[in-house]
């Protein structure tokens, strides 16, 4: 999200300074998944990813590097008789805000997705959607905004952050920075900062589990997930073109946010396989060659936390994503330098404000 902000704010011709504890891209949004999937999100939140969609379909053109964006499509594949209304009722609204769903009833899915096993009642498919590399995407964006003037301070953490006159000063090991905006958008470490402006919300650390195969024949184009609402049911995969399967779901391992590291818990990758077969049987020949974590913000609610300061003025925030920032980071980034920029954003994110539970603790 910073990393972001600042490559579309020196597009808007701001000065900017991003002040980064480790290296850009080492946390959460260099170690994820890969899902560019608007598909199953909060219908709230399909304008802001529709307008980060936009923007990665340009990002080569943008910062100048190839992340591996390839727009696949995403399909998820419900289980359950039950879901099917599910998918099709959301399939209704996001339709209405601009994300086209195809629903494929269990007879056409196989002949769609010949990798699928024959479980499913149903799926719904995403044509746009797709995947990236996720080590890739953060580092270009922070280049990109330093080739276009902005600095970027590595090996930086913000030791604290506090309004002085008219200024924010930053208190780091490598010195005081000061700006007349500041925009906290540290991931599952931002509750601390926001405390500190009396803007305390209720954000808990987790570890998305990741694994990945050896290297397969290309085939399975589309990412693949699952509508479900039993947690243990969560699984997602994808398949680069170089042929290895990478993949997470069922549950979180815990993190610390001291160190800034998650663990992959041993214990996840039976009920992780176990689900992966259920979806392409044909993994079941596969050895996993490597497993990881990463830090994550979640939120109580399971929205983010967008905006400006209910508190503070020239304060902003964008941190906590619940796992799902990465497909939105660069729509994120172009609404925060819009917002800092102009004093409001065309895209609606309202629902996302930090007053949201700074009015329901003081009511
Ligand atoms: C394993 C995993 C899988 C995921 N899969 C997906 C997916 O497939 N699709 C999807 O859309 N989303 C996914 N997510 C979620 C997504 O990666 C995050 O929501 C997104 O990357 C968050 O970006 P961010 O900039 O808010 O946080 P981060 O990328 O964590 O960046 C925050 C940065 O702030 C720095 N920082 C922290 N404290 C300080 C300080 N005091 N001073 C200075 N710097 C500080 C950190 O070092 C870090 O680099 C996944 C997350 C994880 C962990």
């Amino acid at each position: 999200m910073g990393a972001a902000t600042a490559f579309f704010l020196r597009q808007r011709g701001r000065s900017v300074i991003l002040l980064e504890r480790f290296l850009v891209g080492q946390q959460a949004s260099g170690v994820n998944f890969g899902n560019v999937r608007r598909q199953g999100r909060f219908l709230g939140q399909l304008p802001l990813a529709n307008r980060s969609r936009r923007i990665w379909g340009k990002i080569a053109e943008l910062t100048g590097s190839d992340v591996e964006f390839l727009p696949v499509g995403h399909v998820r594949f419900a289980w359950h008789k039950e879901q099917v209304g599910v998918i099709e009722e959301y399939a209704r609204h996001a339709r209405q805000l601009g994300l086209d769903l195809e629903i494929i009833g269990r007879n056409s899915l196989r002949e769609r997705f010949p990798f699928a096993g024959g479980l499913a009642v149903a799926g719904s498919y995403s044509p746009n959607d797709g995947h990236a590399n996720p080590r890739l995407a953060t580092p270009a964006f922070a280049r990109a905004a330093t080739r276009d003037g902005a600095t970027v301070v590595e090996n930086c953490e913000v030791l604290s952050l506090e309004k002085v006159g008219d200024d924010f000063q930053a208190e780091t090991p490598q010195g005081l920075f000061s700006a007349p905006c500041a925009l906290i958008s540290n991931g599952a470490w931002g509750g601390r900062l926001a405390a500190a402006f009396g803007e305390a919300v209720p954000i808990t650390p987790g570890g998305p589990q990741m694994g990945v195969t050896e290297p397969a024949p290309y085939f399975i184009r589309p990412v693949v997930g699952v509508s479900t609402s039993i947690p243990d049911e969560v699984i997602y995969l994808r398949q680069i073109p170089r042929g290895n399967v990478i993949f997470g779901g069922v549950r979180r391992g815990p993190v610390s946010l001291e160190v800034g590291r998650s663990k992959f818990d041993p214990a996840n990758l039976a009920p992780q396989f176990l689900q992966l077969v259920r979806l392409v049987p044909a993994l079941r020949h596969l050895r996993i060659i490597r497993t990881w974590s990463g830090v994550e913000g979640y939120m109580s609610d399971d929205l983010p936390i967008m905006g400006a300061s209910g508190k503070v003025s020239g304060l902003y925030y964008a941190f906590g994503f619940c796992g799902a920032g990465f497909q939105l980071g660069p729509g994120v980034g172009d609404v925060m330098a819009e917002l800092i920029d102009t004093g409001s954003t065309t895209t609606p994110i309202s629902d996302f404000t930090i007053a949201r539970f700074v009015q329901a603790r003081e009511q």
